[in-house]
């Protein structure tokens, strides 16, 4: 049988590109090292520039173009559009049609880094495949509308030349005294070392981790895989909640994606932040929990106290934001007296749903001890 990746299959810039930049990048390092000296400061250029490109493939390419998690003022987008280029994974329209595919038929033939195909493949083997480098828009139809992203996907090789080695060998030159030293950091080294980042979140993301939300796909969640990628590492809580503007949903989850986010809203440069109702995300999780039990053979009258717990926390957890949306209203009438009764309510319907919660959680611990 004729290999996938036989010559007449291969895109041969996409190729030579990912095969030869790690090699320019050693060697021009190499040569920079044996020609000048070391500078610590040319490598926290090249890190500034890593950042820059890096948070624009997931802040703006991913959770901004693809997935329209938030809205952004024109000079956001346009530094995404112009750092995300130099990050060398073609143009946002490109990008974000490719990756709306994976959502809609991960794990299928259709999807265009489908991990069924092997590691290798859902890494980089699929960017090497002409198949792949066809551009399909029929699902980002809105992104055409959009005059910087039409701008970039016109100009894409000259931004990318631009923002990706041109920039930072001149930063080097300019202010570090040395040019090459720039071209080798922060120019391929950078771009080499984003490309993999970015290709673990197709890859690992998708083999090693927990399914805390769902295991209908093969996306995982991990702590450590969101170091390497700018709080990617969630990628099972993605998967299932893609509208949401972080992926890491907890304040202590490193999702520094999220946290730029955040600060571009406290100061109106980001806008319309999308969150998943708390609701749909302790269903799913409940949901998994059972899930998981059922699996072991557990007695189906208890599965059914276990489903009806879930029920009561999930109703007692809907009744306190309705008081909460209640007293949010009623605040503006300033009745001192009815305020007093709905924060009592409130109150109440807290603790009732905390009740319900942890008896839940203590009867799934006493399951896990009888089944251990
Ligand atoms: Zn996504
Ligand atoms: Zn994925």
């Amino acid at each position: 049988m004729q290999s996938k990746y036989a010559w007449k299959n291969l895109d041969l810039v996409n190729t030579l590109f990912l095969c030869l930049t790690p090699l320019i990048a050693v060697a021009l390092t190499w040569y920079w090292l044996s020609t000048e000296s070391f500078q610590w400061s040319q490598l926290a250029a090249a890190f500034v520039f890593y950042v820059f490109s890096g948070i624009s493939i997931t802040g703006g390419y991913h959770r901004l173009f693809a997935h329209r998690t938030y809205s952004a003022h024109p000079i956001v987008k346009l530094f995404f559009l112009v750092f995300g280029a130099g990050a060398f994974q073609n143009s946002v329209y490109k990008w974000a049609t490719d990756h709306r595919t994976h959502h809609a038929k991960v794990d299928t033939d259709e999807d265009p880094y489908n991990i069924q195909e092997g590691f290798f493949y859902a890494h980089i083997g699929w960017v090497f495949l002409k198949k792949n480098s066809i551009l399909d828009p029929k699902n980002a139809r809105d992104l055409e509308k959009d005059a910087l992203v039409m701008w970039q996907h016109k100009y894409y090789i000259w931004i990318a030349g631009f923002s990706g080695l041109i920039l930072p060998c001149l930063v080097g030159g300019i202010f570090f005294d040395s040019y090459l030293g720039g071209l080798a950091l922060g120019g391929f080294v950078k771009t080499v070392l984003i490309h993999h980042c970015t290709f673990f979140i197709n890859s690992l993301c998708h083999c090693v981790g927990t399914t805390p939300y769902t295991d209908t796909n093969s996306a995982k969640d991990s702590w450590y895989m969101a170091l390497f990628t700018f709080g990617e590492g969630y990628h099972n809580f993605h998967h299932f909640f893609q509208t949401d503007y972080r992926n890491g949903i907890r304040w202590y989850q490193f999702d520094p994606t999220k946290w730029l986010i955040q600060a571009l809203s406290w100061v109106k440069l980001a806008t319309k932040l999308k969150v998943t109702p708390v609701e749909k995300i302790l269903q799913a999780r409940m949901n998994m929990r059972i899930h998981g039990l059922k699996k072991k053979k557990i007695s189906q009258d208890f599965i059914q106290e276990l489903e009806s717990l879930q029920q009561k926390v999930l109703a007692n957890l809907a009744a306190f934001h309705e008081m909460k949306r209640v007293f949010k209203v009623e605040r503006k009438l300033k009745n001192e007296v009815i305020l007093r009764q709905i924060k009592v309510k409130m109150e109440l319907a807290h603790l009732e749903f905390q009740f319900a919660q942890r008896q839940l959680q203590l009867k799934l611990q006493l399951l896990s001890h009888v089944t251990a």
